[in-house]
């Protein structure tokens, strides 16, 4: 039987994959645990779905936990998402109380799994403060902040930075987003998955399906943002860059798909602000989708001319990733990890406004071959930098890193 690991084979190469079992043998039976907030929904889970499981294949014991809690803490910890990204956010003490309770909760459930682990990896703010709750651990502790922390709100960053130095290591993913932290900080970007449901070419009647599901127009240009409703995405923005483009490309629909993450309790409000701003414009399709709409993302963004993330601010955008590996040009936000992917007039555009990413749409859609070139160079891109198997390499290297010390570890500061 084929293992998951030799099915990446046929895209990156065997040597890619020899690599990998190369790196994971000093980690053989060593345990990680990776711990977050949500099993669906956003940039996050969507990275642990596969690289938990391609782990596992490599001969490492990795398990995925989640931590759960009430209204409150969601709103605590997405005002902190908020405030890392800048926004000036304060945090009332009884928001932050219910950060602490629900870390304590948490930490009863998952503590003999994570003293147990040798690596335990933190996905963002919201379980951050397990670590105070785990005073056996025996392992590495490495904070992975997936947010674009580069300006963040300093009250709020004080607070966090306080739990996080207890960590061992942390990870951001552009040099940019690092902070004045005691501990080795490493730079590993996100990827994706190219044989997940998201990204895995799809039967064409199956891709041509999203037109009559969403009562699409195949013979008109479609532009497509999908993210979830928050303003840092700036779904209104792109709404603007829409109709200033129509103008010069009547023949023209958009599509704003997306949903809610269980940990975002801002998305329903968002979701009000988009509808108001579409008004009655029958070319603006506002689709609520369910979390296990992959297939119909894949599709979407394949029966997109230009794929749009009009981010303010981004970690990464892995929809920026998705798209480009479908060969899409992307018009994005000049913003976080947009900059990593989008290389200007190269793999795609960056724009700061509406009026940049009009500009942008109607160029892009009176040049078809420049479409398609922009699009090559885009997969390509994504083929060399951004898929899971370069994560997952990361990902070993640093534990090996940090199981080893520094006896073979070059320091470059
Ligand atoms: N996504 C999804 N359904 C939605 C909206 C987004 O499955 O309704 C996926 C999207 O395809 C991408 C991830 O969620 O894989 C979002 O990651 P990204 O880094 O773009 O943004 P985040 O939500 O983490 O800020």
């Amino acid at each position: 039987m084929t293992s998951l690991l030799e099915t990446y084979a046929a895209i990156t190469g065997n040597d890619v994959i020899d690599h990998l079992r190369q790196l994971a043998k000093p980690l053989a039976n060593m345990k990680v645990v990776h711990v977050n907030s949500t099993r669906v929904g956003g940039g996050v889970a969507e990275i642990l779905e596969k690289l938990v499981p391609l782990t596992n294949e490599l001969g490492i014991d990795a398990k995925w936990e989640i931590i759960s809690g009430e209204a409150d803490f969601y709103e605590c910890t997405k005002s902190m998402h908020n405030a890392l990204q800048g926004n000036r956010e304060n945090i009332s003490p009884e928001l932050l109380q219910s950060y602490e309770q629900t870390n304590i909760a948490n930490a009863e459930k998952l503590r003999p799994v994570l003293e147990d682990a040798d690596f335990v990896f933190i996905h963002d703010p919201q379980p951050a403060a397990l670590i105070n709750h785990c005073p056996n651990r025996h392992g590495k502790w490495i904070w992975r902040c997936h947010i674009d922390a580069s300006h963040p709100y300093r009250p709020v960053w004080k607070y966090l930075q306080n739990i996080v130095s207890h960590y061992d290591a942390s990870i951001f993913s552009l040099p940019a987003f690092a902070q004045p932290l005691q501990h080795p900080q490493y730079i590993i970007p996100p990827s994706i998955d190219p044989l997940s449901d998201k990204n895995i070419d799809l039967p064409p009647e199956e891709a041509s399906q999203v037109y009559r599901d969403f009562a699409l127009d195949p013979d008109r240009h479609l532009i497509v943002q999908v993210s979830r409703y928050d303003r840092f995405k700036d779904p209104v923005g792109v709404i603007r860059a829409y109709r200033l483009a129509k103008r010069f490309v009547p023949d023209l629909q958009l599509v704003l798909a997306g949903g809610s993450a269980t940990d975002d309790p801002e998305g329903e409000i968002v979701v009000r602000e988009v509808r108001e701003a579409a008004g009655s414009d029958p070319d603006i399709h506002v689709l609520l989708l369910p979390p296990d709409a992959h297939r119909t993302i894949n599709a979407l963004q394949r029966a997109a001319d230009i794929v749009l993330q009009k981010s303010t601010k981004e970690g990464f955008g892995l929809t920026v990733t998705e798209a480009m590996w479908k060969s899409k040009p992307v018009i994005g936000g000049d913003t976080g990890g947009i900059r990593l992917q989008v290389v200007n007039y190269h793999t795609g555009f960056l724009v700061h406004t509406p009026e940049g990413a009009a500009l942008r749409i109607r160029y892009l859609l009176h040049q078809q071959q420049m479409r398609a070139q922009i699009g090559e160079r885009a997969k390509n891109y994504v083929r060399e930098n951004f898929l899971l198997t370069r994560h997952l390499r990361e990902h070993l290297t640093l534990l090996v890193g940090l199981h080893y010390e520094s006896r073979y570890r070059i320091k470059l500061s």
